[in-house]
């Protein structure tokens, strides 16, 4: 297939076409969750950009080693090299084994992604299970004196790299705005530079993930493990990385910067970032108490949303936009996607049944042209579902008689349907929607009011039978001080 894959990289800021390094095998590395609490709609924009990506270089025939890590250790609170560890801190408040929390919000978050059909990736790894090769990296970086030992912690050296490299090649900053914008706290006077940052760090006698090195028993520094996973599974120099536009400063930034000490090369040559989503015009986020999770978004329960809305939902939602866009999140905007989805896959059900006739009146090879067009211009979702509703208009004029489509062109508008919504959009057709979602949540309430009912009248015989009979149907009841509520079991 002719190359014709243009493609927005961060680095050189602006589009190029895609050229591999070593074609047809692409190495893609993506920044992946730390997992010490439930993933919400901010997790899910990354996961479904690039799996995006990595579903349309696999259908242009590519080979794509996708890696996207889980962040167990060094995730320090504030993204800064202060503070206590996001999951050692979880550990605590929870009385939990650290990996415990890991190991939860990692399956947690396997089924969120599950329910978005986000395909896993090629390697998952988890930084925990890197320390060696972080702590070999390190050594490579001192070795080539881009970084101090201080008090048992390492730090990169960020003034010296400077001179001959560029610390802000990616994010565009400079470092005498970076002074002006450091905060000084408390234990940075181990660094010569506030703007320093930790390849490694001695541990705190309380701290508790830890393991030895040959400067203390410590941790590895957030950046760290991204440039040794990287290196170890796709070499030294790969094709694509990805994240969020959070990630951009200082993590990318810092990754570049370490693997250029370590291997006297630049990392990456693509280097790719989705925008945020926001709330009503307002960043979201835990701390700002308005982050939703999507396990809230799958059931409605919570009180910035109408109802619930189905996982494929939320996908069609975010793909509607460009990667590279700001999306403002809103009810009447999903209920808006719910409806376009609906439109999409009642036409592709009357896809099936038409027949074909001796002309087409609509020229279908042009509007597949229209859709690899559109993704092949930095993969730009909403306008190939903007084409893709031109074909849901054709379908449905064929269905009406108003238009005619001959056989081969009928194949053709299948088998384009096919690939882009489901394969490479990743659409499927739920079983259960939001909607049906709310009759469930109905329906339970009315079967629980009579148990309750039959209980204040010391009918527990109907009460058991009631619960057996859902217990049947794997749903639990819970019976409470407020009263009953329900869930699904596992
Ligand atoms: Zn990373």
């Amino acid at each position: 297939m002719e190359n014709k894959l243009k493609i927005h990289n961060t680095l050189s800021r602006k589009k190029e076409l895609f050229e591999p390094i070593n074609s047809p095998y692409i190495g893609m590395y993506v920044c992946g969750p730390t997992v010490y609490g439930d993933a919400h709609l901010g997790h899910a924009r990354p996961a479904i950009t690039f799996d995006l990506i990595f579903r349309y270089l696999t259908h242009l025939g590519y080979k794509v080693r996708y890696v996207r890590n889980i962040t167990d250790v060094g995730h320090l609170e504030a993204d800064a090299d202060e503070g206590e560890d996001k999951i050692a801190k979880k550990a605590r408040l929870e009385n939990l084994e650290p990996m415990e929390v890991v190991q939860y919000f990692s399956d947690r978050y396997h089924k969120n992604m599950d329910q978005l059909n986000v395909k896993n990736p090629s390697i998952e790894p988890r930084a925990s299970g890197h320390i060696i090769e972080q702590i070999e990296m390190v050594k490579k970086i001192l070795e080539a004196g881009y970084a101090y030992e201080s008090n048992g912690s390492v730090y990169f050296d960020v003034k010296k790299y400077n001179k001959k490299n560029n610390y802000g090649i990616l994010s565009g900053r400079k470092i005498e705005d970076m002074i002006a914008n450091t905060r000084e706290l408390e234990g940075q006077s181990e660094k010569k530079n506030p703007y320093d940052f930790a390849l490694w760090k001695k541990a705190q006698p309380e701290h508790i993930m830890r393991w030895p090195s040959p400067w203390s028993d410590g941790f590895p520094g957030w950046h760290m493990e991204c440039s040794a996973m990287s290196t170890k599974y796709l070499g030294e120099h790969f094709d694509i990385h990805g994240g969020g536009l959070d990630l951009l400063f200082p993590h990318h930034e810092s990754e570049i910067a370490q693997s250029v000490a370590a291997n006297k090369m630049q990392p990456v040559k693509y280097w790719l970032h989705n925008n945020m989503i926001t709330l009503n015009g307002q960043k979201m986020g835990k701390s700002l108490g308005n982050a939703v999770s999507l396990d809230e978004f799958f059931t409605g329960k919570n009180d910035l949303l109408e109802q619930a809305y189905s996982p494929i939902t939320i996908r069609f939602f975010i793909l509607q936009a460009h990667y590279r866009s700001t999306i403002d999140f809103s009810n009447e905007a999903l209920q808006s996607a719910e409806k376009g989805l609906k439109k999409l896959f009642t036409a592709i059900k009357s896809l099936d049944k038409l027949i074909a006739s001796e002309k087409s009146t609509s020229n279908i090879k042009a509007l597949r042209e229209k859709c690899y067009d559109a993704m092949n211009d930095d993969f730009n979702s909403p306008i190939l579902i903007a084409n893709l509703f031109e074909g849901v208009r054709i379908i449905n004029s064929i269905k009406d008689k108003k238009e005619t489509i001959s056989a081969e062109d009928l194949e053709i508008l299948k088998k384009l349907f096919n690939d882009f919504v489901f394969d490479i959009l990743g659409l499927k057709t739920e079983e259960t929607t939001g909607k049906q979602n709310e009759l469930v949540d109905g329906l339970l309430s009315t079967i629980l009011s009579i148990r309750q009912e039959a209980k204040s009248n010391k009918d527990y015989a109907t009460a058991d039978i009631i619960r057996n009979e859902l217990g049947k149907l794997n749903i639990q009841i819970k019976d409470t001080k407020e009263g009953a509520s329900w869930e699904i079991g596992d």
